[in-house]
């Protein structure tokens, strides 16, 4: 098949808000996925079968067991193969279509290393699972003007918000901060359906169609925050806080002010290997104190939990985690530093 034949998208094309100028945009169209987890493999899988031309799927894990409940796109002989989520996935979006291109990088997306993978990127997708990636993701998109589409899943509930730069409100205009580490349950603490990553998931690449095909007057405004076990959805409009109005607080990133604080590094994550002790160290932006007790109640059905004044042990599978009430953590049974993220991500959240 060349690409001059659009028959395999003949019912998209159909649907007359799209049209075969529509296709050919995204056929045109470069996408970076951050993360290929639950969210990233729903993203990738309907972007691959929309024809969206070319995608850039990141991600630093590899797939479990634990991950089939939910991550389309893999299988057990992913997981006997010890393949990496980016790998895997990539491998499969090519047999659904081979006509798109997909690159794969398996690393862990930092403020370091962001800005190397931006070139040709018409819109970033949401797939990751901790704030501190979206925040260094609403940077990257502020400064370098790449709209980009957050999504995030927890239980049965879910919210989606596509950001486009300067024109509609960032995640920073919404949430100046991201939530306090440990203070928001994780997917290993909360549990999740794959039903919501499902609905999450087609609503942001839907958003990202109506983006790459230049139907920026129908982009939903809102924050939409859907409850799929108690049966709600919300909308939440959110207006920019670009600093014009007198009454208004300015927004730190998409305002006059231009801080990158997640891309400039002062705001993520600090982590080292801690030699000789098979561990590694990972320290939270200053500031950022847990709250021990309420960490200790959430992972105590996950492993086994002790308490005294001066810090938290949580044990389970082969890590045993060490933390302390200003969030430094020593996650034991490691000496990757992604791994030892992902762990922390996990238990504790960011
Ligand atoms: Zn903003």
């Amino acid at each position: 098949m060349s690409i001059n034949d659009l028959s395999r998208y003949s019912r998209q094309i159909r649907f007359s808000a799209l049209g075969e100028v529509g296709q050919r945009k995204l056929l045109a169209s470069k996408v970076l996925v951050c993360g290929c987890g639950a969210l990233g493999t729903h993203l990738a899988e309907q972007l691959a079968r929309a024809g969206v031309g070319k995608m850039k799927l990141i991600d630093r894990d590899f797939v479990d067991w634990s991950n089939l409940q939910r991550q389309v796109l893999f299988t057990e002989q992913d997981v006997q193969e010890c393949l990496p989520k980016a790998i895997a996935a990539q491998r499969h979006l090519q047999g659904i279509n081979s006509e798109v291109s997909v690159e794969a990088e398996v690393l862990d997306l930092d403020s370091g290393n962001i800005e190397n993978y931006l070139n040709g990127i018409d819109l970033i997708l949401d797939g990751t699972d901790n704030f501190e990636t979206r925040y260094l993701i609403n940077d990257v998109s502020i400064k370098y003007k790449i709209p980009w589409v957050f999504g995030g899943c927890l239980g049965a509930e879910g919210q989606m918000m596509p950001i486009l730069p300067k024109k509609s409100a960032c995640l920073r205009c919404l949430f100046p901060e991201p939530p306090a580490a440990g203070d928001t349950p994780t997917c290993d603490s909360a549990g999740i359906l794959a039903s919501i990553i499902g609905v999450v998931a087609s609503m942001q690449v839907l958003e990202a169609i109506k983006i790459l095909s230049g139907n920026l007057e129908v982009v939903n405004p809102y924050l939409t925050m859907i409850d799929l076990w108690g049966n709600r959805t919300q909308q939440l409009r959110c207006p920019r806080r670009s600093g014009e109005l007198e009454h208004q607080t300015a927004c730190p990133t998409c305002g006059p002010e231009a801080e990158f604080p997640w891309l400039e590094g002062k705001k993520s994550a600090r982590s080292q290997v801690l030699c000789g002790r098979n561990s590694v160290q990972i320290s939270p932006p200053e500031g950022k104190g847990f709250d021990l007790d309420q960490l200790a109640a959430q992972l105590s059905s996950l492993g086994s939990v002790q308490r005294n004044p001066f810090l938290l042990r949580f044990q389970a599978e082969k890590w045993q985690l060490t933390i302390f009430p200003d969030g430094r953590t020593i996650i034991k049974g490691t000496e990757d530093l992604s791994e030892a993220k992902s762990v922390f991500t996990r238990f504790v959240g960011l």
